[in-house]
């Protein structure tokens, strides 16, 4: 399309964002546009084997590699990833790493040929914006969420109605086209930080998040226009027409490997006998349970799912991140013989499991989920019935749009975020095994129009990506715009 043009990457290092702007890095270079992917040494090995497939195939991407000097800021030696993290409260410390990327991109920006025209960073890379701005090219903001949530935090923002609101007093989100209700306690960081020094901290930085962003050129968004129209109208308006929803991203992995290395090159041990598990289930009869990269049940959580996937008598496969518990969860699982009790019918994943392989999979019928947008928008493409049980950030508006608007899935009943940096708070349950079991049942067993709608989607999905599809057309008006706005500069 041009030989001329160039789009800088710079993704969060975190695999919820990292994921997903490596699949956009494939998607744009398909259209014969330069990427250059700016990425650490420890995520080009995570990440190195789904790119450079990509890069043999003759894509034109290029990865930039930058030091990130994880044990001067106190981190462990390579820890270069959020999920690597040995706790939540070392994450000041990977954003004071993080930004001495900048000095290191200056340094080689005139280098890169051909000349950037744009840079499409994570919105959490907030110094991007000033490299941007001094090399003159439009920034432009990946926001790995939905138009939905956009929208949400669009309205609360300008509304502030959640200030005068107690956490557990129901509310309408202001100015959707749907009936969303919702409690303050539900809400993402910026409008519900929680009571410590730490959640008062972490609101001037997303304040400082959200006031970069509105600098933006426009948004990336990983959504496809079927799946939430009115909620795309009605934010592109807000943005005078520059948000582009190119999604989704994860249907782009067609082949096996790429599937699977989505996220880890390094395939578990037990894939191979994952795989055969799964031939050997009859179709859409599997639940997968996996709470996403980061969230992580605290033991007696842990405990209520896992027992409530037990007395469900339903086939699941279910991924254990334990994080700083994992020794305790471990202990529970050795002492308690839960494995050797679900042997045949349950599957645990110690560590990543190959999620796009298993949504893909005949056998899976359902996904309990998080609702990281990532698995969401995963879970919607694989025409899966969804289980929800949102964790933080923007999960719980996720839940609304699948649940609400959507119609593909049924909510496990949490009734509050859990923030991530309070990783030694409360050891509460918010979900009962009984709320687990009768969750799955209802889904699995009486879920035929949730199953239609899943499959209504899928089949969606896989329209808007292909040639002509809304999310190929929008990619297209995409780079028209870039090479229009570099063609100006050029000529001015
Ligand atoms: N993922 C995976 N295996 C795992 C955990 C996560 O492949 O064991 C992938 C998942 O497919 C998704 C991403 O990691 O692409 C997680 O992103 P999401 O937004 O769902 O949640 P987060 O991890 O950011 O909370």
């Amino acid at each position: 399309m041009s030989s001329n043009l160039n789009f800088l990457i710079v993704p969060l290092m975190c695999p919820g964002h990292l994921i997903p702007m490596i699949d956009m890095a494939k998607l744009i270079s398909q259209q014969s546009v330069a990427v250059t992917i700016v990425i650490t040494p420890r995520n080009v090995e995570r990440y190195g084997s789904v790119l450079n497939r990509a890069i043999s195939s003759g894509l034109p991407i290029r990865i930039l590699q930058l030091k990130f000097p994880a044990s001067e800021y106190g981190l462990p030696d390579g820890c270069e990833s959020i999920d690597d993290l040995p706790s939540f409260n070392l994450s000041k410390n990977f954003f004071d790493a993080s930004y001495t990327l900048q000095k290191q991109l200056e340094d080689v920006f005139n280098e890169l040929k051909p000349r950037p025209s744009c840079i499409i960073s994570d919105k959490h890379v907030m110094w991007t914006s000033d490299v941007a701005k001094k090399f003159q090219i439009p920034w432009v903001v990946f926001d790995g969420m939905s138009c939905f949530t956009q929208l949400a935090t669009h309205n609360l923002c300008v509304s502030k109605i959640h200030e005068k609101l107690t956490d557990f007093e129901p509310f309408d989100l202001p100015g959707l086209h749907d009936k969303i209700t919702m409690t303050k306690s539900q809400l993402p960081g910026l409008f519900n930080p929680g009571n410590g020094d730490r959640g008062k901290e972490l609101k001037k930085v997303r304040e400082k998040i959200r006031e970069t962003e509105l600098g933006a050129y426009g948004t990336i968004i990983n959504s496809f226009e079927e799946l939430e129209t009115n909620y795309i109208n009605e934010f592109k308006r807000i943005k005078q027409g520059r948000v582009w929803c190119i999604g989704p991203f994860s249907q782009l992995n067609k082949n096996d490997l790429d599937k699977a290395q989505r996220g880890s090159k390094d395939l578990n041990n037990e894939h191979d006998y994952l795989i055969k598990w799964l031939d050997s289930q009859r179709e859409n009869s599997v639940i997968y349970v996996c709470l996403g990269s980061l969230a992580r049940l605290t033991p007696p959580q842990f405990i209520e799912l896992a027992l409530g996937l037990e007395a469900s008598k339903i086939p699941f496969i279910l991924v254990v991140k334990g994080g700083n518990k994992k020794e305790e969860i471990e202990k529970w699982l050795a002492e308690d013989r839960f494995e050797s009790r679900v042997k045949g019918r349950g599957v645990l994943v110690r560590g990543w499991a190959p999620q796009v392989v298993i949504l893909s999979h005949r056998a899976v019928g359902a996904f309990l989920t998080h609702c990281g947008w990532n698995s969401t928008i995963e879970g919607v493409s694989a025409g899966v019935a969804m289980i929800t049980w949102p964790q933080f950030a923007d999960q719980f508006f996720n839940q609304r749009l699948v649940v609400q608007v959507v119609g593909s899935g049924v909510e496990v009943g949490a009734k509050k975020v859990l923030h991530l940096e309070d990783e030694d708070a409360a050891n509460e349950i918010q979900v009962k095994r009984e709320d687990v079991c009768n969750c799955i049942k209802k889904v699995m067993k009486e879920g035929n129009e949730i199953r239609e709608r899943s499959k209504y989607m899928k089949k969606m999905a896989e329209k808007a990506i292909e040639d002509g599809g809304s999310s190929h057309v929008n990619l297209r008006l995409f780079i028209e715009d870039i090479m229009l706005h570099t063609n100006k500069c050029l000529a001015a």
